[in-house]
């Protein structure tokens, strides 16, 4: 797509759905994480009693989140590591801008993060004269068309093989092919190259383990191995509910997150790091720092969207999610997409009409099927309606409250759409709103006749 990005989620969902070719690839990924997840989950003979745990144990370590954080804590200090809370976006780019200007940095490496997408860091480094790249192949490629993620686990998810060698051209002396072991040995050759001339390195973490002071870093390329021990400083952003109090935990979460996010049973790399290198290891970086962001994550801690501090982002609600295989994640406005970035934007970003992303969705339940640790996404997105209701003019909530009033007693129900059936018989199409009408034609009398009319006839 092209062109000056469309205000609000309507316009850019419209903007999507016309661009036959973005739908294509979008089902044909989307198609194939869901049959992958499918498949790895089967290889389980107790799933729906490991989602249930996993659960009850996020729900416990979220509602002793700061005991859990302070212990998490506690033990990266004791390994040698450096720990900085930041409040919000601001103090984390901040206190990383200044540890690169400490060591002198003018390079660094990044391996995926959505943490850093939500504070901007990039943009903030290259600010203060760091130049960062992505080393996610799939956000690399984005960095190089200049495009930001469109899904949390396959960032680069809106792009055909063909739309990736037309990118990847932009930096190739060499003719590239389509060819996707090419294009991936030539994205290779560029990346090692940054790799070993990099200062700082800097990551995401899929889930800190109090109990050792320990991140981990799940991916398959073995570009966050790379960041994390090549480069003389680690920095690793997380949001202040990635964590879990033991390995055990960390057990369970393993057991879900892979499959749920790409079918795999286990990914290629899970990378364990403790603190920066010690005494006698030949690899790792010299500082290791572990930026804990809340951004607006501590405000849930005691409402009632409380549970999606649970999230483990592992993308599979997207992937199902018939709104989202339509519109793709660019149409939702920021960061996060699909059911759960319809939740965490309004909650969490700062971002225009976000409140209308509640709406996107059909309240089908496909994304609380798939989730690993059972989030009730349409009771939140409901919530969520609830209160941008409550904010409606009084007007519109009389309206409502009428509609509410009528349609809880048969007597009025049954009055209500009888007069809606005749009415509707005489209206011209002018009166109904056109976001009605441009996409449907307006039935002029229920369809062989209302449904309790065919109820007591028993043709239904
Ligand atoms: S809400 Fe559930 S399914 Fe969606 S990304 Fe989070 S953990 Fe995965």
């Amino acid at each position: 797509m092209s062109g000056a990005v469309p205000v609000g989620f309507r316009a850019r969902a419209e903007r999507a759905t016309a661009d036959a070719h973005l739908r294509g690839v979008l089902h044909n990924v989307t198609d194939r994480l869901i049959d992958a997840r499918r498949v790895s989950q089967g290889h389980l003979d107790n799933s729906e009693e490991l989602r249930r745990a996993a659960r009850s144990m996020r729900d416990d370590i979220i509602r002793r989140l700061p005991d859990v954080l302070d212990r998490l804590a506690t033990n990266v200090e004791a390994n040698g590591g450096v720990v900085y809370f930041a409040a919000d976006a601001d103090e984390a780019n901040a206190y990383i801008a200044s540890v690169a200007r400490r060591i002198g940095a003018r390079s660094a490496v990044k391996g995926k993060s959505m943490a850093t997408e939500e504070t901007g860091l990039n943009e903030h480094l290259a600010a203060a004269g760091v130049d960062v790249v992505e080393t996610d192949l799939g956000e690399w490629i984005l960095q190089v068309g200049g495009d930001t993620p469109s899904h949390i686990v396959a960032p680069a998810i809106h792009l055909s093989r063909g739309d990736v060698r037309d990118l990847l051209q932009r930096v190739s002396d060499g003719e590239l092919t389509d060819v996707p072991e090419e294009l991936c040995a030539f994205a290779r050759a560029v990346l090692r190259e940054r790799f070993l001339r990099a200062d700082l390195g800097i990551t995401g973490c899929n889930v800190a383990v109090a109990e050792t002071g320990s991140i981990v870093l799940v991916e398959n390329e073995g570009n966050g191995r790379m960041s994390t021990s090549l480069p003389r400083v680690h920095v690793a952003v997380m949001g202040m509910e990635r964590v879990v109090e033991t390995w055990e935990q960390l057990d369970l979460i393993m057991a879900l997150l892979p499959r749920a996010a790409t079918g795999q049973d286990i990914s290629v790399y899970v990378n364990q790091i403790t603190g920066p290198r010690r005494v006698g290891e030949v690899d790792g970086p010299d500082e290791f720092h572990l930026v804990i962001l809340d951004n607006g994550r501590s405000d849930l801690l005691a409402g009632p969207f409380r549970e999606m501090l649970n999230c483990i982002r592992c993308g599979a609600c997207l992937n199902t999610c018939p709104v989202y295989r339509q519109v793709g994640g660019h149409s939702y406005g920021w960061v996060y997409s699909g059911p759960m970035g319809a939740v965490l934007t309004p909650l969490l970003g700062d971002v225009e009409g976000s409140g209308e992303l509640a709406g996107a969705s059909t309240l089908c339940g496909a994304c609380h099927e798939v989730c690993p640790v059972q989030i009730p996404l349409q009771d939140l997105l409901l919530a969520l309606r609830r209160r941008s209701a409550a904010d409606a003019d009084l007007g519109e909530r009389t309206a409502w409250r009428a509609w509410a009033e009528a349609w809880s007693r048969p007597s009025t129900y049954r009055a209500t759409t009888w007069a809606a059936g005749a009415v509707g018989r005489v209206l011209p199409e002018a009166v109904f709103p056109d976001a009605w009408t441009d996409g449907r034609v307006v039935p002029r009398r229920p369809a062989g006749g209302s449904f309790r009319r065919r109820l007591r006839s028993g043709s239904v």
